[in-house]
């Protein structure tokens, strides 16, 4: 196989453009994509035609606005190529109109009341900042999808409007240090996915893993990861197909997939990217989820996307790593070789501390789903509360630098920022702290807390606008100084001083901790109904508005998405859970049961000396168990059936939490004990030793 071939052979990348495009067009083209200008019609129309070209040389025959809607998965609506002339006969066409804008039925997607009924159709735009591919013979264009009305009804819209407030905010700062040539800088994010592979054929034997992607029911196996034997452990052979296959398709796809290894728990697994653009990013990662579904099935495994599949067992994230990057090719977040370089290093640094403090709560909601709830606060995930994790060498910069200012005013000789060059901050992984949820890791930070499911857009979305945010008071501050580099110093200290209380180096599992985040005033919101209201707090949407990132009314439209998507999962959980209850864990228990007690009542009949005092236990211990079952069966229904009645979406959601989460945890204890004193072989779906031991 030849990578170089290989790699992107699918994309209409750049290359393909330059190859492709007359010079006057691929300029234009650049300058839309480099500079985020307009694209005008003649340039999209010679764009189209080449594109459609390509694509039919590459075996397509449709092509499809490929756009991110409220529901979390990407959507498609393929159109032929094919245009019916005059005379029966039919030629392929894609002309610049269909390259720009597509008009699909937007009813069937959420919208949160934002799109009226005269506003029923939506439109897809074309973003030119995300190359065109092909998947199933299909040309795919990457596009925003919005209502007439301009409002944002995707995930992208809001991205790119987010990278662009951050660019225009970082922008200024760059140019009061001196930076005239910075013409744009990026958002680079690269995400890692971890995700659980298990034998297909078991995973078609629950209704919970088919209808919920987690087991709802599941007694713990007796070997789980305690013995840590899985973690970079050897891959075995039919995974490894797997992800030499996974990897194949994505670097067709341009999507640069690089370490795949085993993690901690058993049959689960990481992929790892090489960072791109945020906007790219996200794009690619939807496709390799997609991706590893779709090659998951034809190696006979199922792919487990989900947040917590697996109760007891480690779940899985989405490391969000994220950094700035201008297009003369600085990591902001990189330090610097000289003292001009550590001032504007930690001028960056600290705005990354303020707006992780700052908006704590927008970060909590931007990872807030039915799911992840079952993850985070785990004992191997990061928990509820947000904090920030520096390491201790750079920590111990920043404090020397806060109290030499502090204390000996005009004496600053040791630390003082643009006198001493920083040390090397180390890279190396074996001082991280893993338990932290926002870690800076040598060059950029790392969010933990997203899950391993959702799309990383909205995360991004806060860490651009909030980043945007601060630096925008920043760079209003220094436009006012006399000295630009002692406004900077100022700066700096003073943001240390007043935001040190979001950095923690200690284990964020333990108890003390959720104490001492308490005492320093740190947001602690375990549910996704305790999160979501912040996202529509009058300050929070001020701040959304104030970078152009969102309106009141398109935030007002999420929150109802958001809270409408927590309750219909809620639901969707305890319907399956009565389902498996009714149809096979009772009937299931209440046979064996029977079973047993036949055999009792057999055996004291043959040798009425001996007594069966186990056998009747056994019975009487499942009797019991069949009895609560039932019992509690019945109150789930009726927790459920009250949902209705519970008033605005807000109310239903905390209901869902309050009420029919706890009935459905109650029920799965009953359940998981029942399930240890059940002959395996009369239990009705595969339990968690057999799905656990993937071949
Ligand atoms: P580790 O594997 O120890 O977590 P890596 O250096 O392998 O750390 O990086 C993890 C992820 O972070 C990769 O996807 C990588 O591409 C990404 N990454 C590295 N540098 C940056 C950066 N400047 N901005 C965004 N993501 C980055
Ligand atoms: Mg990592």
């Amino acid at each position: 196989m030849n990578l170089q071939e290989i790699f992107g052979s699918l994309v209409f990348n750049d290359e393909v453009m330059r190859q492709r495009l007359p010079k006057e067009t691929y300029r234009a083209l650049h300058r839309t994509i480099a500079e985020g200008t307009a694209l005008e019609p003649e340039v999209a129309s010679v764009v189209a035609n080449t594109m459609k070209d390509w694509a039919i040389e590459k075996g397509a025959t449709h092509y499809t606005h490929w756009f991110q809607p409220m529901t979390g998965v990407t959507a498609e609506k393929h159109d032929s190529f094919l245009s019916p002339v005059e005379g029966g006969r039919a030629i392929m066409e894609f002309r610049g109109k269909e390259l720009m804008k597509g008009e699909p039925d937007a009813s069937s997607f959420p919208s949160g009341g934002l799109r009226a009924t005269f506003e029923a159709r939506g439109y897809t735009a074309w973003d030119p900042t995300s190359y065109a591919f092909i998947k199933d013979d299909t040309l795919c264009i990457p596009t925003a999808f919005c209502s007439y009305g301009g409002h944002a009804l995707d995930k992208k819209t809001p991205l790119l409007r987010s990278t662009e407030a951050l660019n225009r905010q970082a922008k200024r700062i760059l140019r009061l240090l001196g930076h005239l040539d910075v013409k744009r800088v990026d958002v680079t994010v690269g995400p890692e996915q971890e995700y659980f592979l298990i034998d297909r054929d078991l995973y078609l034997k629950r209704k919970d893993l088919i209808y919920t992607g987690r087991t709802l029911f599941g007694a713990k196996p007796p070997k789980g990861q305690e013995l840590d034997d899985h973690y970079f452990g050897n891959i075995k052979p039919r995974v490894a197909a797997f992800m030499r296959e996974v990897d194949e398709e994505l670097w067709k796809l341009g999507v640069s997939a690089k370490t795949e290894h085993n993690e901690v728990a058993p049959c689960q697994h990481e992929l790892a990217p090489i960072f791109t653009s945020a906007n790219l990013a996200t794009d690619h990662n939807q496709l390799t989820m997609e991706i590893m579904k779709r090659t998951a099935a034809k190696h006979g495994f199922a792919c487990l996307l989900h947040e917590k599949p697996f109760a007891g067992v480690n779940g899985s994230g989405k490391h969000n790593n994220w950094s700035m990057c201008t297009d003369t090719g600085v990591n902001l977040l990189e330090p610097g070789e000289t003292p001009a370089e550590n001032a504007q290093f930690l001028l960056f640094l600290v705005s990354v501390i303020k707006a992780v403090d700052l908006h704590q709560d927008l970060l909590r909601v931007s990872i807030a789903s039915a799911g992840n709830d079952n993850r985070l606060g785990g004992n191997e995930a990061p928990p509820y509360i947000v904090s920030m994790f520096l390491g201790d060498e750079l920590e111990a910069i920043l404090d020397a630098l806060e109290h030499h200012n502090a204390y000996v005013a005009g004496a600053r000789t040791d630390m003082n920022i643009g006198v001493r060059t920083l040390p090397r901050i180390p890279k190396d992984t074996t001082d991280r702290n893993r338990t932290s949820p926002f870690a800076f890791t040598g060059n950029k930070f790392e969010f933990r807390m997203p899950g391993s499911s959702m799309s990383i857009a909205e995360v991004n979305v806060v860490l651009n606008t909030a980043v945007a945010d601060v630096l925008q008071g920043f760079a209003d501050r220094m436009e006012q100084a006399v000295d630009i580099r002692s406004a900077v110093e100022q700066i700096v200290v003073e943001t240390i001083t007043n935001h040190k209380r979001i950095i923690f180096n200690g284990n964020n599992y333990s108890e003390e901790w959720r104490l001492e985040a308490q005492r320093r005033g740190l947001k602690h919101l375990p549910s996704t109904p305790d999160a979501l209201p912040y996202l529509i707090t009058e300050e929070n949407i001020a701040l959304f508005e104030r970078q152009q990132v969102y309106s009141r009314q398109e935030l007002l439209s999420r929150y109802e998405i958001l809270l409408e998507n927590y309750c219909k999962v809620i639901s969707i959980e305890a319907h399956t859970m009565l389902d498996m209850m009714n149809q096979e864990i009772l009937p299931a228990v209440i046979k064996y049961a029977g079973q047993v007690g036949r055999s009792a009542a057999e055996q004291k009949r043959l040798l009425p000396d001996l007594n069966p005092v186990y056998e009747e236990k056994l019975v009487s211990r499942l009797t019991n168990l069949i009895n609560d079952m039932g019992w509690q069966t019945e109150e789930l229904a009726k927790a459920l059936n009250g949902l209705e009645d519970t008033g605005d979406s807000l109310a239903q959601a905390r209901y869902c939490r309050e009420t029919v989460f706890r009935n459905m945890q109650s029920l799965r204890a009953l359940a998981d004990e029942a399930e240890t004193i059940t002959d395996e072989s009369a239990w009705p779906f595969p339990g968690y030793a057999e799905l656990l031991t993937t071949k």
